[in-house]
C-alpha cells in the first residue's frame, strides 16, 4: 500500500512540484493573456464578422452555445445585451454570500528592489451580494470605523484608512445604474483574453450621472455577451476621499455566467518629483459562492455528526486507548467538516495529494507508523500558517505559494507531523458537537489550535530530526534561505504573519519556526538572480471561487532578469487565462505576474 502510494506520489511530484531554479528558467512568452487582435472599423459600425446572438436563458442551458445560425448584430445591440447580462448577473448573485479576502501591502521605495512592502493589512469577511453589499468580518479586532461604507474609496483625513468593503466593490461596474442613461459606451477593438475572444468598450459616466460612477474599460466575451473584465476607477470622488484603481476579473465557473473572482488594486507613483508617496498594492479574492447561506437553520443542518467509523476489528467494546483514538478522530472530522462548510478549507483534492506525498516521504524514511494515516488539507486564506488537528495537517494557500521548493514544503509539514508523532493533540474538545454550532463569521473565535511554547520547541526539534533522515536532508539549505528571506520581511509583514488558527511562523517581527535551520545555507543575496529564497503570493495554488477546490497553478517559467523580479512574499497583478465553462479540461489558471518566478 505504502509502496504504491510512494510511486504514485513520485510521479505527481515530478509533474507538479519542480524545484525552483532561476538558472534553468527560460524566457517564455507563451501567455497570450492580452493578445491584441486587429481592431475593427468604427465604434458604432457593424463588426466585420457577425457575432453570435446569445442564447435566451443561459442559466438553464448546459453550456451557453449559440443556437443554430447566429444572427449578425450591431455594436449597439451588443451594448444592450451586455447591460442585460450584467443585470442578470447581479440578480443571480443577489442571494449569495461569498467569502472576500483582501491582502494589502503599503509600499515604500528601495533603491535596489524598487517598491517594497513597508506594512500590510488583511481583511477577511463574507459579503452579501444582495442590494446592501453588506460584509460580515471574520476578524473581530477591526475598528468599526473601518466599515464605514464609502464605496471603493479610502478617506484622506489624517492618515490613509482602507475600507475593506472598498476592495470588493468593483465586482460590478455599477450595481444600480449600469445603463445608457448613466453611461456612454464606446467600442474600442477586439482582443483575446486567454482563450476567449472579447469586444472591448470604454465606459464613461454621462454628465450629471452623479458621484462615484465607473470610469474605465470593460471586456465583453463575444458569445453570451457577459462582462469578463473591468479595469478603471470611479469618478468623480466625494470630498475627503478618493477611489482606488482596480482591475477586476471574472471566471466562467457555471454555465452562462462569469463570476467575479479576482480584483487587483494599486496606487502610488515613485517617479522623481512626485509629492504624494502614498502607495499600496492589494489582491482581493472572492470564493465560496456555492456555500450555503449562513442562516442559523442552515448551519445546523451543515454539521455532519455521522462521520465516525468504528475501526476496531473486534465486535466488543473499545479498549480505553481505542476509545481515545476514536474520540480524537471524531474531533478531527468535526473540525475539518466545519471549516470546509464555513468556506475556509478546500475540499480534499489534487493539492492534498501532493502534500500527502511529501508527508509520506517523511514518514517512510523515519519508519513512522501511525494507527491512522496522516491527511492534509489546504486552508484557503493568504496568511502564512499551518496547524494540525488529530491526524490532519492544514497548510494555508499563502504559505504553499511562497515556499520556494519541495524541501521547504517538507520542512513546514515536518513541524506539524512532529506534533502528531509526539502526541501533541489539541483538538479533542471538538469531539463535542455543540462546539461546532457557531456562525461562520465567528469561526476564529470558536476554533483554535495554538500549542504552548514548549510543544512548539519540541516539535521544531523533532521536525529537524525527521528532515535529516528524509530525502530532503541534502536540500535543507533552501529551507535556511527561506527562513532568512522571511526574517528580512517579517517586521513589515505582520498581517501576513498573523495566524488565525495555528501558531505563527514569526512573532514580533522575529521568525521563530524551525530556528534550528535558520543559519543553514548561504547568505541571502538579492543580486544573485539564481537565488530564489521565497516566491510572491499567488503563484502555486489557485482556488475555484465557485466550489472552493484547490489546484496547482501550471505556468510556463519566465526568466528573472533583475533583483526586482523576485518579489518575495509580495502581491502582484492577476492575469488569469480565461476559458469558457467546460471548454477546457485544463481549468482556468489565475496566473499572476507572480508566476514570472514560479518554476513549474
Ligand atoms: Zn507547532
Amino acid at each position: 500500500m505504502r509502496t504504491w502510494k510512494a510511486i504514485f506520489a513520485a510521479a505527481l511530484l515530478a509533474a507538479l512540484v519542480v524545484p525552483m531554479s532561476a538558472a534553468a528558467q527560460q524566457a517564455a512568452d507563451s501567455q497570450p493573456s492580452a493578445q491584441p487582435v486587429a481592431p475593427d472599423a468604427t465604434p458604432t459600425a457593424q463588426p466585420s464578422q457577425p457575432v453570435a446572438a446569445p442564447t435566451a436563458t443561459p442559466a438553464q442551458t448546459e453550456v451557453s452555445q449559440p443556437a443554430a445560425a447566429p444572427a449578425p448584430i450591431t455594436m449597439d445591440q451588443v451594448v444592450t445585451l451586455f447591460v442585460q447580462r450584467e443585470h442578470a448577473l447581479i440578480k443571480m448573485l443577489g442571494t449569495r454570500t461569498p467569502i472576500v479576502e483582501t491582502y494589502l501591502q503599503d509600499l515604500t521605495s528601495d533603491s535596489q528592489l524598487g517598491p517594497v512592502p513597508s506594512a500590510d493589512h488583511y481583511f477577511l469577511g463574507r459579503m452579501d451580494m444582495g442590494e446592501n453589499g453588506d460584509r460580515k468580518d471574520y476578524l473581530k479586532d477591526e475598528s468599526t470605523s473601518m466599515r464605514t461604507r464609502l464605496m471603493g474609496g479610502f478617506q484622506r483625513l489624517f492618515k490613509v484608512q482602507y475600507q475593506p468593503l472598498g476592495f470588493s466593490w468593483m465586482v460590478y461596474a455599477d450595481r444600480t445604474d449600469f445603463d445608457r442613461q448613466h453611461y456612454g459606451f464606446t467600442y474600442v477593438r477586439r482582443e483575446f483574453l486567454g482563450d476567449v475572444r472579447c469586444l472591448v468598450f470604454d465606459v464613461t459616466p454621462k454628465k450629471d450621472a452623479g458621484k462615484g460612477r465607473f470610469l474605465g474599460r470593460i471586456w465583453v466575451e463575444d458569445q453570451g455577451f457577459n462582462i469578463v473584465r473591468l479595469n478603471g476607477t470611479y469618478a468623480p470622488a466625494p470630498r475627503n476621499a478618493m477611489f482606488f484603481h482596480m482591475d477586476s476579473w471574472r471566471l466562467n465557473l457555471i454555465p452562462g455566467y462569469w463570476v467575479p473572482s479576482y480584483i487587483y488594486s494599486e496606487e502610488g507613483d515613485f517617479s522623481a518629483g512626485t509629492k504624494n508617496k502614498e502607495a499600496f498594492k492589494a489582491q482581493t479574492r472572492i470564493w465560496g459562492y456555492d456555500l450555503k447561506k449562513g442562516g442559523k437553520d442552515d448551519e445546523l443542518t451543515q454539521i455532519r455528526v455521522d462521520s465516525v467509523t468504528d475501526e476496531s476489528a473486534s465486535s466488543g467494546d473499545a479498549s480505553p486507548l481505542q476509545a481515545e483514538r476514536v474520540w480524537q478522530q471524531q474531533a478531527e472530522d468535526n473540525v475539518v467538516d466545519r471549516l470546509t462548510a464555513g468556506g475556509l478549507l478546500a475540499p480534499a483534492g489534487e493539492v492534498d495529494r501532493i502534500l500527502q506525498t511529501v508527508v509520506n516521504n517523511l514518514e517512510v524514511t523515519n519508519n513512522i507508523d501511525l494507527p491512522r494515516p496522516v491527511r492534509t488539507r489546504v486552508l484557503l486564506t493568504a496568511p502564512l500558517e499551518t496547524f494540525s488537528v488529530g491526524n490532519t495537517i492544514v497548510i494555508s494557500r499563502g504559505l504553499v505559494d511562497v515556499l520556494p521548493d519541495e524541501a521547504s514544503l517538507a520542512a513546514v509539514l515536518a513541524h506539524e507531523l512532529a506534533h502528531i508523532v509526539l502526541g501533541h493533540n489539541l483538538g479533542s474538545k471538538f469531539a463535542f458537537n455543540d462546539r461546532m454550532l457557531f456562525n461562520d463569521a465567528s469561526t476564529y473565535q470558536n476554533l483554535g489550535f495554538k500549542h504552548i511554547p514548549e510543544e512548539e520547541q519540541s516539535a521544531d526539534k523533532k521536525a529537524i530530526e525527521l528532515l535529516k533522515n528524509s530525502p530532503y536532508a541534502q536540500k535543507l539549505d533552501s529551507v535556511g534561505l527561506f527562513l532568512k528571506a522571511l526574517q528580512l520581511r517579517a517586521p513589515q509583514l505582520s498581517a501576513l504573519l498573523t495566524t488565525h488558527l495555528g501558531n505563527p511562523l514569526a512573532e514580533n517581527g522575529t521568525v521563530i519556526r524551525l530556528s534550528g535551520l535558520a543559519l543553514q545555507g548561504p547568505a541571502l543575496d538579492n543580486a544573485k538572480l539564481d537565488q530564489i529564497a521565497a516566491l510572491p503570493l499567488g503563484g502555486r495554488v489557485k482556488i475555484n471561487p465557485w466550489d472552493d477546490k484547490a489546484e496547482m497553478v501550471k505556468t510556463a517559467p519566465v526568466a528573472i532578469t533583475s533583483a526586482r523580479d523576485k518579489m518575495p512574499f509580495e502581491v502582484t497583478p492577476f492575469f488569469p487565462r480565461l476559458a469558457r465553462y467546460g471548454a477546457n479540461t485544463a481549468p482556468v489558471a489565475p496566473t499572476t505576474a507572480a508566476n514570472a518566478t514560479s518554476g513549474n
